[in-house]
């Protein structure tokens, strides 16, 4: 569901914004093939573009949901500052889960980021809107240049406003699309990623809020707490419905491992790092180091 009334500059999918839009039968038809085609699978993120934005997303999820699935959103969280539109998705729809990015606790970087004024304002009385239905909701926020300063004051914020947030993912950009375009003046450099990855850790711990970093080689967090998504095996389960690859357009970030990763316990099962840090950064981070140990998880 590709429209976004936003404009972030490390948007990965604006692409689909060009795309003819998804109709409702489509939609309908990919989630009779889930339910009959993977019956272990039970629950659906809806994302896009901007999914709320879709104009039958209650009738989407309630489909879904009809259909045995549970069903998560991913969202900016715009659209949910309307109370009643965010009751329709938990009540009508059944969306029990929501992913609401929410990138600073500065007002001016948060509109500035999606090019919405008022969007911190709406964002946050989303997150609360869906919080009030009984949803589990999580964050998530992109590290970026403009970002990377408040992340340890944005997990204080949200703790104290918002609890119980299920999870506050972290999110490093995937340079693709915009982000591609953008990538000069958005990236930091994995070190840096690193560094701060350890500083959330503990304020995480202290605060009770579960942290997870993405799109991160795993030894970013040798000791595995942070839990970074997308490991090689969840990539190789989402293939199959993914619309890049349904489409014939493999995402555009590509991975690769530094020789020393061969010395690496987790080498199967991390995915590495993406090629475009490498070239940005000129030299392997430092913070790639082999993980030693007993087992490969992978
Ligand atoms: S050393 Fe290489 S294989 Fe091991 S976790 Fe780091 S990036 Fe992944």
């Amino acid at each position: 569901m590709g429209a976004c009334a936003a404009a972030c500059p490390f948007c990965y999918t604006d692409w689909i914004r060009r795309d003819p839009p998804f109709e409702t039968p489509q939609l309908l038809r990919i989630i009779d093939r889930i339910v009959s085609d993977f019956p272990t699978v039970g629950r659906v993120v809806l994302s896009g573009g901007e999914v709320t934005e879709f104009v039958d997303i209650v009738g989407v999820a309630r489909y879904a949901r009809s259909a045995g699935l549970r069903v998560a959103i991913q969202t900016n969280g715009i659209q949910m500052h309307s109370r009643s539109f965010t009751h329709a998705l938990g009540q009508s729809g059944g969306v029990d889960a929501f992913l609401v990015s929410l990138h600073s606790i500065q007002p001016e970087i948060h509109d500035s980021i999606l090019g919405i004024p008022a969007a911190f304002e709406k964002t946050t009385l989303g997150i609360a809107n869906a919080l009030a239905e009984g949803a589990a909701v999580s964050t998530n926020t992109v590290i970026c240049r403009s970002t990377i300063s408040g992340l340890v004051d944005l997990v204080e914020y949200c703790v104290d406003r918002f609890s119980p947030l299920e999870t506050m993912r972290f999110s490093n950009i995937i340079v693709e699309g915009a982000a591609f375009r953008n990538a000069n003046g958005l990236l930091v450099s994995l070190d840096n990623v690193a560094h701060v990855a350890i500083r959330l850790r503990g304020v995480g711990e202290k605060l009770g809020v579960h942290i997870e970093l993405a799109n991160v080689p795993l030894c970013i967090d040798p000791q595995g707490s942070l839990n970074s998504s997308y490991h090689v095996d969840l990539q190789r389960a989402l293939i199959d419905f993914s619309p890049f690859y349904q489409q014939n357009r493999p995402r555009g970030e590509k991975y690769v491992k530094p020789a020393r990763c061969s010395e690496c316990t987790l080498l199967r099962q991390c995915p590495g790092i993406q090629s475009a840090y490498l070239s940005w950064a000129k030299s392997v981070p430092e913070s790639i180091i082999p993980v030693p140990g007993a087992s490969d998880c992978g």
